[in-house]
């Protein structure tokens, strides 16, 4: 942690100190810039960070309330006498500054990890190995980005005797911004591949921005065995760096590693100079023996004596990247974070407990193990953890473990106590957890995904599992593609075409979208419900939702006269001037929409002569952005668009903002983007022009049941599953009710089993599939997939001859989803 006065920091970022004169003085010891995050505490200093979609100033009323007295800012129409301000040219420069600044005080060795995949995992690695040795500070999570990373660097003080820190680039220019915060004295390079690829022209351009991380490095430790050994080799002899580089086939390395997988480990030869050592780790894949070996390396280059750590290999744990969230039982809600447990992530997941209680008006109630960090005395840890449970407002406490029984007299909150899980769970009852957000933050060891099987609802095994970061990567694709100025609608229709909407609404009203919308006025008074505040357009506006449309602030389409004329009688009667519409003009799709000049005329001479409503946009709907043998028509409905919403915008001295491309229309005719797009397929991964998109939701369940079916036997309804030979047939608790299409059955469809692709056997039934799983390896409990990672929305689409559209929407509403966010 820094600890600085605010006058300090206005140096080090050379900027102007806007405070009294006693408050100069005023020591900071915490940074934050994200106001969701933060529920309380003093010497805090916000930075309030611009982005183009993001404006950190608008956050900082709201954080005065919560007492936050300094900021750090760039415009200084923010400044006022009811706080204290730095003003500068650039927020995020200043954070970097401050974070150079602190990294330049830190004098002890810090290891900075660069590469495609497995930093999070070496770096955490590194720490279960190291920290019973030395005191570590680490970059919390992944926080690897061009706010993580200086973030991660405000942690270090002179307490700590190691750092490890991480740094991610997804774009060109950003490792030369990193690599002074980070200024690492050992580099690690994990690994190059193929992620964050689209926006370098090459591996080679990407490998060299990577680099630069370690301009300055005294040692680099890499793998010889990758294509791009021989330049990072040149990088080294260039920079006047030590190679600290392994391999299994290349007798010049420093290390030479051999391996041999068993059933359930690995074991590792390493031999050096001057010494071997044999160890083993408990897992048989690829990427954890090369993560593995980033680490030893590591410890070599460290000049440690390899000898003390080689036990610890071979207790290493799957290091679970996410915070898991899911519907536990009694209307709870549980955020699992069997990551690690040390103050910084408690902190975290401490954070995202109050934001999910506040979301759903539920308790706080936090499971906590002991925490096992080191250099900081028992009484004093918990005195600290005491005070965060306080400041995040957190109702209850669960402590398990010895320590945490023994001091259980710091805690002031409503708590109880046991010694470890059994006597906990030997004391559980089902009624006492009831709507409350329950955090599950516990040391690998204490085994919590126990507690958490308790806690989870298990009606249903099946859920389509959606992963938020892709959803904001695909918002960001998006983005790229347009002007800044241009606003986006995001069409959450259809429970977010299937994908659940209040998560996906937060997550958007969060990441600044400009409007929602809806297809009926009720998804809207839903979202509005959950704490949605920003536009939602309803798409269908029925007479008998008016009331609602009004009394939560929906805005409707208006489509055709009539509508108009009976949503302005009601409008009229509740006495609201200046209510949003958005008028839709049909341009050649034939469905919703005004369509001649005439009526166009008329609407504008109502609107005109109507105090009660307010045109706010106008807008038309493409019927073939998505079909090149189309694109004549599609422009002859852009030729017709700009004529009619002509007409009605310059009738009007205020702006009304005009639209027409959905998301394949943002992908093909970015040209004609307007004042605002409508983002919808395109959100939830599915592109038509093969835009780097991620697919973000997974339909999966477990296997039931497996059984022998001999040759000449049938399977399913109406014996239409023949086996031929003697089969192995696994029974699937998904069916036609939970949207699974039942022409997918009888060998059409597969599913992926344990990664293994099976075909579907018989006809699908209401409840269950059954899946041909001859020569696979199955057992009952295995993970099953139907969409996702392996099969691609797209291909199911194709196999049944329909659109996306329609395999997303069909998911029925049974089908818990669960969401994942980084
Ligand atoms: C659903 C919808 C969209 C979004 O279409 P996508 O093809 O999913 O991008 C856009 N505009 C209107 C009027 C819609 O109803």
């Amino acid at each position: 942690m820094i600890n600085l006065t605010a006058k300090q920091i206005c140096a080090v970022v050379n900027g102007e100190l806007f405070a009294s004169s006693s408050f100069q003085d005023f020591t900071v010891s915490e940074v934050i810039t994200d106001s969701r995050t933060f529920f309380g505490g003093q010497n805090v200093a916000f930075f309030a960070l611009t982005g183009p979609v993001f404006n950190g100033h608008n956050y900082i009323a709201q954080l005065r309330k919560k007492g936050v007295q300094l900021f750090i800012i760039s415009d200084k129409n923010f400044i006022d006498d009811k706080a204290n301000y730095i003003l500068v040219k650039d927020t995020g420069l200043a954070l970097q500054q401050l974070a150079t600044y602190n990294r330049n005080q830190f004098s002890q060795p810090v290891i900075g990890i660069t590469g495609s995949n497995g930093k999070t995992i070496v770096k955490e690695w590194l720490y279960d190995l190291l920290s019973a040795e030395l005191k570590i500070v680490r970059s919390p999570k992944s926080y690897n980005s061009q706010v993580g990373v200086p973030l991660s660097a405000l942690l270090l003080d002179a307490q700590y005797e190691l750092a490890l820190l991480e740094a991610g680039i997804s774009e060109p220019g950003e490792m030369q911004k990193l690599a002074p915060i980070v200024q690492p004295n050992i580099g690690i390079l994990s690994n190059i591949g193929d992620a964050h690829q689209e926006n370098f022209q090459s591996k080679k351009e990407k490998l060299n921005e990577k680099l630069q991380l370690f301009v300055d490095a005294k040692k680099l430790v890499f793998c010889l065995d990758r294509p791009y050994s021989k330049p990072i080799a040149k990088f080294c002899l260039g920079n006047n760096i030590e190679p600290i580089n392994w391999s299994f086939e290349n007798d010049e390395a420093t290390i030479q590693f051999k391996s041999k997988a068993a059933a359930n480990h690995t074991k590792i030869e390493a031999k050096t100079r001057n010494k071997s050592y044999s160890f083993q780790i408990p897992f048989t894949d690829e990427s954890a023996l090369e993560n593995a070996c980033h680490c030893f390396a590591t410890i070599v280059a460290l000049e440690k004596i390899p000898d003390v750590f080689l036990e610890r290999f071979s207790k290493l744990e799957p290091i679970a990247m996410r915070l898991e969230i899911k519907q536990g039982i009694n209307n709870c809600l549980l955020i699992n974070d069997y990551y690690n447990s040390d103050l910084n992530s408690l902190g975290i997941a401490l954070s995202v407990l109050k934001q999910q209680a506040a979301q759903s008006h539920l308790h706080k109630h936090v499971i906590l193990s002991d925490i096992h960090q080191t250099g900081i005395e028992t009484a004093e840890l918990y005195s600290k953890v005491n005070q965060l449970l306080q400041e995040w407002g957190i109702n209850k406490l669960t402590g398990i473990g010895e320590a945490l029984y023994k001091h259980q007299y710091i805690f002031q909150m409503e708590s109880e106590f046991y010694s470890d899980r059994n006597e906990f769970e030997k004391h559980f009852i089902r009624s006492n957890y009831s709507s409350s957000a329950i955090l599950l933050k516990g040391a690998r060891q204490f085994a919590f995904e126990q507690i958490s099987a308790l806690l989870q609802q298990k009606a249903h095994q099946t859920v389509l599992e959606i992963n938020l970061n892709a959803l904001i990567h695909n918002l960001n694709s998006f983005r790229k593609l347009l002007r800044p100025e241009t606003k986006i609608m995001v069409m959450v229709k259809a429970f977010s075409y299937g994908n659940g909407d209040v998560e996906i609404a937060r997550l958007l009203q969060h990441q600044n979208v400009d409007y929602l919308a809806v297809a009926v006025a009720d998804e809207g008074v839903q979202l509005r419900n959950a704490g949605i505040t920003i536009p939602i357009v309803v798409m269908n506006p029925e007479h008998d939702s008016f009331q609602n449309i009004i009394d939560f602030n929906l805005e409707p389409n208006i489509y055709s006269t009539q509508l108009l004329h009976q949503f302005a009688k009601v409008v009229a009667e509740f006495g609201l001037c200046n209510f949003p519409i958005h008028v839709k003009i049909d341009t050649g799709m034939n469905r919703l929409g005004l369509k001649t000049e005439k009526e166009i005329d008329e609407l504008i001479s109502f609107v005109k002569s109507n105090k009660h409503l307010k045109i706010q946009s106008v807008f038309s709907h493409l019927a073939g952005s998505d079909d090149p043998e189309l694109d004549d028509f599609t422009h002859e409905q852009f030729t017709r668009f700009a004529h009619l919403s002509k007409q009605i915008e310059t009738a009007f001295d205020y702006k009304v903002d005009k639209h027409i491309l959905n998301s394949a229309g943002i992908e093909r005719f970015t040209d004609h983007q307007m004042d605002m797009v409508r983002l919808g397929i395109g959100l939830y991964g599915i592109s038509q022009t093969g835009l780097q998109l991620q697919q973000i939701s997974t339909l999966k369940t477990t296997v039931s049941q497996v059984k022998t079916v001999n040759a000449g036997e049938t399977v399913g309804y109406n014996r239409k599953g023949k086996t031929r030979q003697q089969s192995r047939v696994a029974v699937v608790p998904m069916g036609y009710a939970d949207g699974i299409n039942r022409r997918l059955g009888n060998g059409l469809g597969s599913a992926f089993v344990n990664g293994q692709e099976a075909r579907m056997i018989g006809n699908i039934c209401m409840d269950m599939l059954m899946l041909d799983v001859t020569n696979l390896k199955v057992s009952p409990g295995d993970k099953v997939e139907i969409f996702g990672p392996d099969i691609s929305i797209s291909k199911l689409a194709q196999l049944l001859e329909t659109i996306p559209y329609e395999i997303l929407t069909g998911i029925s509403q049974r089908v818990k989803r669960v969401y994942l966010q980084e």
